[in-house]
């Protein structure tokens, strides 16, 4: 299809009343997305057919008037029955979205828009379906309450799109869309958006979509194309270290620190609070108005900085981020993109930084191969060059400052008089020492966090190099320590699993470092701080009604190796971790055990 041919609204077979709207919002031309799927969706292509749409675009791009303009025109107003329907992850997007529409339909006479998400009164929401409108704009699970309520009427349903939809099956709403999906007639038209294609959306497109036509804005897991990706490489202990720094050094920063848990995100966000950064968080305990609190302060800028969980930071949608901080690598590529795709917008350029340490490195290079782009290495900011950084800052913000002359101007004679005795140059001087000093303290002692290039070099020995499976045996980054947890691939472990269940059990924040996952048990890293009570509280925890296991890798393996070589039984008795380890696993010898039996080097001296 040619799309150059359309280069207006008009020519793009938009009706008057809708034409009227989009101009009053000031839309000269369409979008590149709107050009190519508002013709596919209104059958205006060469062969004269409506076909669904597959949309590969990420947010930004004008999707939402792509979908929306000829899913209002299709609409029979006569008719206050649910005739489209759009899917979105969040409470915040299906806002966005509804209020959008609304904003098109403003000439469109009685054409009525209703949100339905959770975390609102259902009631009202029932009463306003009842009432009749045109056009559903839902997040799944709410959606799939109202059916079952027998409040919402999906049966003369002829447009659905489903927005973000790789966003909606992260969080776990592939049931539900199923279940949605069953329950619309299967004459309806479909459009599909996403700033990904993994496999699944590709199942849903075949399954449900007829002969899709696949648009692509920019390219396909590309992240875009003015954002610069950074990464920084440190020991694990210096991460937040380095995070101050990155973030001094940028002192007009105004972006998004992703964690990968609640409480990483919690413990980030009062850690830079309480050193007198404008920061706050944003994560799935706080109620929703404490959330619309925060959003409204970060989209004022009263907030520099928002520490953010990826589900928490989804309804927010800010055009002008300077960076995206990922503190940590996530483990989908997905995730990354999406956390960079919120800079680098609006024709701005943006700055995705990643914090790593070694470990992370092999999946930074799969980030970057599946990006087709290569991560330049940042150097953590070193306190001199923060210190220069902020006094220019500061010269620049006492060039830029606004003066209030009249309000000031009887303030100022005393002041005058007091410091009459300084030269200018003494006066720059003392001024620009009010803000040298400060840093000097901050940073008194502190050493360079960067991992040098020539020891990075030597961590590309064989060991390090291994996959997981056969890399199980090193020794933890300094600091931490090293458990093994009866969880393994086999019982559909993943990563994120075993961060969920440390999130979940654990009393306290635990930073989490290396993960490698075998068939039947696993290893991860915390610190050493915070070793016993993860083996505690996790102690009591069950998984699909399996005890769950965790101990010291380490002790574990001298422990085992003792009661060995003494060849006595008298330890089955004994209440040790691995005692308990082997009475309860599922399987007839301590997984770990095997391990070492097998791989480990304790294992020799055993034989010996
Ligand atoms: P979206 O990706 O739908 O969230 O749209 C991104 C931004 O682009 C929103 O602020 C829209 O109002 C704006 N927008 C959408 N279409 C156009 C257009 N044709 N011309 C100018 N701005 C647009």
């Amino acid at each position: 299809m040619n799309t150059d041919t359309f280069s207006t609204f008009e020519e793009l077979g938009i009706n008057d009343a809708l034409l009227h709207a989009v101009e009053e919002l000031g839309y000269v031309q369409p979008m590149p997305i709107q050009a190519q799927v508002i013709p596919v969706i209104l059958g205006l292509t060469d062969d004269g057919v409506a076909r669904d749409v597959v949309g590969l675009a990420q947010t930004g791009t004008g999707k939402t008037a792509a979908f929306g303009l000829p899913l209002l025109q299709e609409l029979d107003l006569e008719r206050a029955v649910p005739q489209s329907l759009v899917l979105a992850p969040t409470r915040e997007l299906c806002l966005q979205i509804a209020s959008d529409l609304q904003d098109y339909a403003k000439y469109l006479p009685g054409c009525t828009i209703l949100p339905v998400y959770g975390g609102s009164s259902i009631g009202s929401q029932i009463g306003a379906l009842r009432k009749g409108v045109h056009v559903i704009v839902a997040t799944p699970g709410r959606l799939i309450d109202l059916m079952e309520r027998g409040a919402a009427d999906l049966s003369e349903i002829s447009t659905l799109v489903l927005d973000e939809a790789d966003e909606m099956l992260s969080m776990g709403f592939s049931d539900d869309i199923d279940a949605i999906l069953a329950g619309i007639p299967s004459e309806h038209r479909t459009m599909l958006f996403s700033a990904t294609m993994p496999a699944p959306i590709a199942r849903i497109s075949q399954q449900y979509m007829h002969n899709p036509v696949e648009i692509t804005i920019g390219h396909k897991n590309e992240g875009a194309a003015n954002v610069n990706h950074v990464y920084y490489l440190v020991h694990a202990k210096d991460k937040y270290a380095a995070l101050k720094r990155i973030v001094d050094y940028y002192p007009s920063i105004y972006g998004i620190i992703f964690c990968r848990t609640k409480a990483e995100t919690q413990e980030i966000a009062s850690q830079l609070m309480n050193e007198g950064y404008n920061a706050d968080t944003l994560h799935g305990d706080l109620s929703q108005q404490q959330r619309d609190l925060v959003m409204q302060k970060f989209r004022m800028r009263h907030l520099q900085l928002l520490v953010a969980t990826d589900v928490a930071a989804r309804g927010l949608d800010v055009d002008d981020l300077t960076h995206i901080i990922n503190y940590g690598l996530p483990d989908d590529l997905e995730v990354y993109t999406h956390r960079s795709g919120r800079t680098g917008r609006a024709g701005k350029r943006g700055t995705s930084i990643a914090i790593i340490h070694t470990r992370e490195k092999r999946k930074l290079a799969e980030i970057e191969r599946t990006l087709g782009k290569t991560f330049e290495r940042g150097t953590v900011p070193t306190a001199r060059k923060i210190t220069e950084k902020q006094l220019f800052n500061l010269a620049d913000r006492l060039e830029k400052v606004e003066v209030q002359e009249e309000e000031i101007a009887p303030l100022l004679s005393p002041i005058y008089k007091k410091l009459s005795w300084l030269s200018t140059e003494d006066l720059i001087k003392r001024i620009v020492s009010l803000e040298f000093n400060r840093m000097i303290n901050f940073y008194k002692g502190s050493e360079d966090l960067d991992i040098p290039v020539e020891q990075t070099k030597r961590e590309k020995s064989p060991r390090s190099g291994r996959q997981p499976s056969g890399n199980v045996s090193h020794a933890p980054e300094p600091g931490y320590v090293r458990l093994f947890i009866n969880l393994g691939k086999r019982d559909g472990i993943r990563p994120k699993v075993i961060m969920d269940l440390l999130n979940a059990n654990v009393q306290r924040h635990v930073a989490v470092g290396r993960i490698d996952l075998l068939t039947n048990f696993s290893f991860f890293e915390v610190l050493q701080k915070d070793a016993r009570f993860v083996i505690k509280d996790m102690s009591h925890v069950f998984f699909h009604d399996r005890r769950i296991i965790v101990e010291n890798a380490d002790s574990m393996s001298a422990e085992e190796d003792g009661r060995q070589r003494k060849g006595k039984d008298k330890s089955r008795n004994a209440e040790s971790p691995s005692r308990r380890s082997r009475k309860s696993s599922q399987e007839a010898d301590s997984p770990f055990w095997e391990f070492y039996k097998s791989n480990g080097k304790k294992s020799k001296k055993r034989k010996g």
